[in-house]
């Protein structure tokens, strides 16, 4: 038998390491758990899994049995909020509205759920694969003081971003939302939800919201019922209005030139708070429709989406009756 060449046996060795390479890498293509600890995040959701793209709403289903009191989640260190599902069509049990962020990291997470049954607790976990969504980037190269806040609207814009977070760390700690939810304006949607700009070099925050074009004056509605939390002329957002939709569950309507509501009001589905505008940073007549839910920035027309907005009447609030628990505030701020 011949004694193969040193130059053949290396030759065998890259054949080998490419083999293992193209099964590792069908492997991880084929599996959203990882199967090789230690390469990225290992499986521990033994309960299910889910996924959904970045800025997308996931609804997360637990059955139960026995006579739950109390529900509740945790995903990436935030508070998912668990309510009894009574939809006549669905089987028995919780259902939570999980907000996959527009910047969380793509991959593999665990989403745990504690469940309460009088004095009796127990835990599930479920995994999440959050999905990468390709958002628009633009890149723009402008003159240096048309890009940098100079220091006086830095100081106001740091100002305004601190009363924002402490009104919405106030939560109505109770379900306000009916399940259908309305588009606040007929518009034309510029897909803007998530997009980067990226100004001589530096990636500015991503656009948290949808941009609507519609013409000036034009009625504003509210997406859902809600408390009015805060009422704000910032630098950024113009005239805007923040509703509180219960349970950490946010949306908010800038660029208004009118706000037809006053901080505290309740508001229902479809009633109008406000007229389309350009005021703050706007270069035209538009409204900017954003929607926080326990923290994550979500597109809003994720809600529109929602099995519940075809659901039948109260199906959805029925099984609440009573049965809403004591959520903790929400208040996680975001990066
Ligand atoms: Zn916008």
């Amino acid at each position: 038998m011949r004694i193969p060449a040193l130059k053949t046996i290396h030759r065998w060795i890259l054949r080998a390491e490419r083999t293992v390479s193209l099964v590792v890498a069908l492997l991880a293509g084929g599996f959203s758990v990882n199967v090789f600890p230690g390469f990225s995040q290992v499986a521990k959701g033994i309960d299910g899994q889910y996924s959904g793209r970045q800025g997308q709403i996931i609804v997360v289903k637990v059955p139960t049995e026995d006579a739950v009191t109390h529900m509740q989640g945790s995903f990436l260190g935030r508070i998912i909020s668990f309510v009894p599902d009574s939809r006549p069509e669905e089987s028995k049990g919780f259902v939570g509205l999980l907000g996959v962020d527009m910047q969380d990291e793509p991959g593999t997470h665990e989403l745990t759920i504690e469940i309460k049954n009088g004095e009796l607790s127990r835990r599930v976990s479920y995994n999440v694969l959050v999905v990468k969504e390709k958002f628009h980037v633009e890149h723009l190269r402008l003159p240096k003081d048309k890009v940098d806040l100079d220091e006086e609207s830095l100081a106001r814009w740091k100002v305004e971003q601190q009363l924002v977070q402490e009104a919405l760390a106030v939560d109505s700690q109770v379900k306000l939302w009916q399940p259908r939810f309305v588009e606040p304006v007929n518009g034309k949607r510029t897909g803007m939800f998530g997009s980067v700009r990226i100004m001589n070099g530096q990636a500015r925050n991503p656009h948290n919201g949808e941009d609507i074009g519609a013409p000036l004056g034009a009625d504003v509605a509210a997406t859902n019922d809600g408390i009015v939390r805060l009422i704000v002329d910032h630098i950024f957002s113009g005239k805007g209005v923040y509703l509180d939709h219960g349970l950490g569950f946010y949306s908010m309507y800038f660029h208004l030139s009118e706000v037809l509501v006053k901080q505290g009001d309740s508001v229902k589905a479809g009633q109008i708070v406000g007229r389309v505008g350009a005021t703050g940073r706007a270069t035209g007549p538009h409204l900017h429709w954003g929607v926080k839910l326990n923290g994550a920035r979500v597109n809003p027309y994720a809600l529109l989406d929602l099995p519940f907005s075809r659901s039948g009447t109260g199906s959805l609030e029925q099984g609440l009756q009573g049965a809403v628990p004591a959520m903790p505030v929400n208040g996680q701020p975001l990066p």
